[in-house]
């Protein structure tokens, strides 16, 4: 059964449209479960009525025009109930309905099991039979298995279908993920395709037909030269037989045979690395569909020889490739190396597939001030290359092929947010502290040179976290220590005489360098974080060196340690740190011994903060790992994104808990996670007691607002009564509600506005 499960899905997943996914759904399972019927009902999203729309054993000529409501007939029970109805006698049972378009009076058993995607009932599948008998578990569990596997599968093949015909018919379509980036952008999809991979090649047309059939053979041209050399090199190590396989690779790539198939398709007005991948992916299919295994595993090679023509197509069609004006990047799983390619003033907003609010591409596009929207998981990614469309960072949204009515909606949200921006840029020049007086340093988060400008302008009064991994991603090996000390003296010089507080290179989790990888199964539990840098001194070293002597003369240069779950890395982290301030005093650099600091994000940290606190000369939370940690939530999964709270009253009591700590050893205790960026999170931290609140710049002048406006005395209560409640829901609502009793509502963002206002 596992067999024809995978096999299924994976056939499933090659269709190209909805029609022909549902087709091959109800041919394979009625074939599999050797059943007289299989059907699929699909939900009708404007009416919420269940429609046949494919089937296997009834008439053909019902297919579209049975309609069910929730609750109606059995496949609406099966809806409403979410779980299976097995009956033996499906006649009998009292919600049966008759629809003689049909022909199913000739079926007496019937198994209906729910389809359900994201807690959302997409449809129904249901198996009959003509003789009167109960499915067996073994039938029933393979159904509902099946059924879960295919949600997935369907939703992305109905979206795909609402983008149908968008070239002639420029239908306008909304998909949701999640708000990570707040801010709208207006513009035009730019797809980021990984280089090699076959399956994720955008769907795109050509008017240059002639081009693309110049490059298509030139990338063969180039990809069999490649295969030749191999073979030249490796002829003495390869027996006769495999001397073969390279001829015969080469003659695959030949002009005259894969090839005609793909030039066929290009003059059809297909790129030439769409049209490629097309025919190779079916090669690859025709060959793991053989029954002889030697032939089964020659997919593996047609893959790779399709990956490698396919690299030297895309390498062409980069170098020939232009971002538009307003770039929208789009891509299966974004990163920081990609957007840094993008030239700043084209760049308007990013979409990703995969990652959430938390993953780090968000919170540098958060820094760098451009809207985002992640884990869009329904998508249909490869489609959208060159359209236009609007990403709704507020409320996580994506109108593609906007209408001009739309269009001119969130123009109008864009001006508000820029009036909104000119009102409060009198406060960069005024102080951060209460209306009764209460001072509190809001300093920023930077990991690029352009955070830098935006910060200053913005009245930064320090730098809280230096995130040091951002130039080490934007690169193709690790940078030297003089490269290092060049790219840290600017930070410093640029905000002396205010702090800088550097962060040791923090890798790993959802950071990987490519040219460190680090392959895991549990990367965010694995080696992160400072427990790289201690397996790695000479790397760590040459990391310090660098930021020590980029402060020679200007002494202020604070250094912090990431993830430390323990007093062992900090005394082990520490005594690195003291050698390399040594070798540079010896070294003749009249450098100060720079204040030596710890995040605090870990649990095992909270509860060792005071024995933390007692060693070092100050603390940072970071409350993105912290909530993560704490909730149990992987803060780079849009499937669980839902329930990552840095609210959860779990996560305020890890939070106090650290504050106090320090305190009662007169350390500084900050805070740098994104919470300190939130209006309503700034105001609790204030009152819990927090020294420094440290977020990115573009949120820098709403918390100042938010603090300027409130009485310490007053968040004191506020702050008591929040950690009363028990739900994170509940506080933000209260959050919002005191912001709002305040006039200054307008500060929170439209998401979370909503949000709170429907509690
Ligand atoms: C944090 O975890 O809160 C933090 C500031 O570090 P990063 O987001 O870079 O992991
Ligand atoms: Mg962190």
């Amino acid at each position: 059964m596992l067999g024809s499960l995978r096999s299924i899905v994976q056939e499933v997943n090659t269709a190209r449209d909805l029609t022909t996914a549902l087709g091959i759904i109800v041919r394979r399972v009625r074939d599999v479960m050797n059943t007289k019927v299989c059907s699929v009902y699909l939900r009708d999203k404007q009416t919420g009525n269940y429609v046949l729309m494919a089937t296997e054993g009834l008439n053909q000529d019902a297919v579209g025009q049975v309609h069910l409501a929730p609750g109606e007939g059995l496949v609406g029970n099966v809806a409403t109930r979410e779980e299976p109805i097995n009956l033996e006698h499906a006649e009998a049972h009292p919600a049966f309905q008759y629809f003689p378009a049909t022909g199913e009076e000739r079926f007496s058993a019937f198994l209906g099991t729910p389809i359900i995607h994201h807690r959302n009932v997409l449809g129904v599948l249901v198996v009959q039979q003509t003789e009167r008998r109960r499915f067996d578990e073994g039938e029933e569990a393979f159904l509902v298995t099946l059924s879960a596997q295919l949600a997935g599968v369907i939703a992305h093949a109905e979206a795909t279908g609402a983008l149908a015909n968008m070239g002639q018919q420029r239908n306008e379509a909304k998909f949701t993920g999640l708000a990570a980036s707040p801010g709208v952008a207006i513009g035009r999809a730019h797809i980021v395709a990984p280089p090699a991979n076959l399956a994720t090649v955008p769907f795109a047309c050509t008017m240059d037909v002639e081009g693309e059939l110049n490059l298509f053979h030139q990338a063969l041209a180039a990809a069999r030269d490649e295969i030749r050399d191999v073979g030249e090199r490796l002829k003495n190590d390869l027996n006769k037989e495999e001397r073969a396989l390279f001829d015969a690779y080469i003659s695959m790539l030949d002009d005259n045979s894969i090839a005609v198939e793909v030039c066929e398709r290009i003059r059809q007005q297909l790129t030439a690395s769409r049209a490629w991948a097309e025919v190779m992916l079916e090669h690859v299919r025709r060959f793991e569909a053989m029954s002889d295994s030697y032939f089964r595993e020659r997919a593996a090679d047609v893959r790779d020889l399709g990956a490698r023509v396919l690299m030297h197509l895309r390498q062409q069609e980069q170098s020939l490739r232009e971002y538009p004006d307003n770039t929208i990047l789009i891509g299966e799983e974004l990163t920081a190396s990609v957007l840094a390619d993008v030239p700043r003033e084209k760049l308007a907003g990013l979409v990703s597939i995969k990652g959430s609010a938390n993953s780090h591409v968000s919170i540098i596009a958060r820094a760098m001030g451009v809207p985002a929207v992640m884990g869009a998981q329904e998508l249909p990614w490869e489609q959208v290359d060159g359209v236009d469309l609007v990403v709704d960072g507020y409320r996580g949204e994506l109108h593609i092929n906007p209408s001009v009515e739309l269009k001119r909606r969130y123009d109008a949200i864009v001006e508000e947010e820029r009036e909104l921006a000119r009102n409060l840029d009198h406060l960069a020049k005024l102080p951060c502290e209460t209306a009764d007086g209460h001072r509190i340093r809001l300093w920023v988060n930077t990991g690029l040179m352009a955070d830098v400008v935006r910060s200053l302008e913005r009245g930064a009064e320090g730098v809280g976290l230096y995130r040091t991994e951002v130039p080490f991603l934007l690169r193709d090996r690790f940078p030297s220590e003089e490269e290092q000390r060049e790219i840290y003296r600017e930070q410093l010089q640029a905000f002396a005489p205010r702090p800088v507080t550097m962060r040791t290179l923090d890798i790993g989790g959802d950071k990987a360098l490519s040219y460190f990888p680090i392959e895991e199964t549990n990367p965010f539990l694995g080696w992160r974080g400072i427990r790289v840098t201690l397996d790695h001194p000479e790397i760590f070293l040459a990391q310090v060196r660098a930021m020590m002597k980029a402060s020679l003369g200007l002494d202020n240069l604070r250094i912090m340690l990431p993830m430390i779950s323990g007093v062992g890395e900090l005394e082990a982290a520490r005594k690195l740190v003291d050698r390399a301030y040594c070798e540079l005093v010896d070294e003749g650099y009249a450098i100060q011994r720079p204040p030596l600091g710890i995040m605090i994000e870990v649990p095992s940290a909270v509860y060792q903060a005071r024995e933390l606190a007692k060693r070092v000369d100050f603390m940072s939370v970071g409350s993105n790992d912290l909530t993560q940690y704490l909730l149990a939530v992987d803060r780079n999964n849009s499937r669980v994104a839902g329930i990552y709270h840095s609210f959860h009253p779990a996560v305020l009591q890890a939070l106090l808990q650290v504050v106090t700590a320090g305190h009662e050893t007169s350390t500084k205790v900050g805070i740098c996670g994104e919470l300190a960026g939130d209006p309503g999170g700034a105001l609790l931290l204030v009152a819990m007691g927090y020294d420094v609140l440290s977020m990115n710049a573009t949120n820098l002048l709403r918390v100042k607002a938010a603090l300027r406006e409130v009485n310490k005395s007053d968040l004191d209560r506020l702050l008591q009564q929040v950690l009363k409640m028990e739900s994170p829901e509940q506080i933000e609502a209260k959050l919002y509600e005191y912001l709002q009793d305040l006039g200054i509502g307008g500060l929170v963002q439209p998401q979370q506005a909503e949000a709170s206002s429907n509690i």
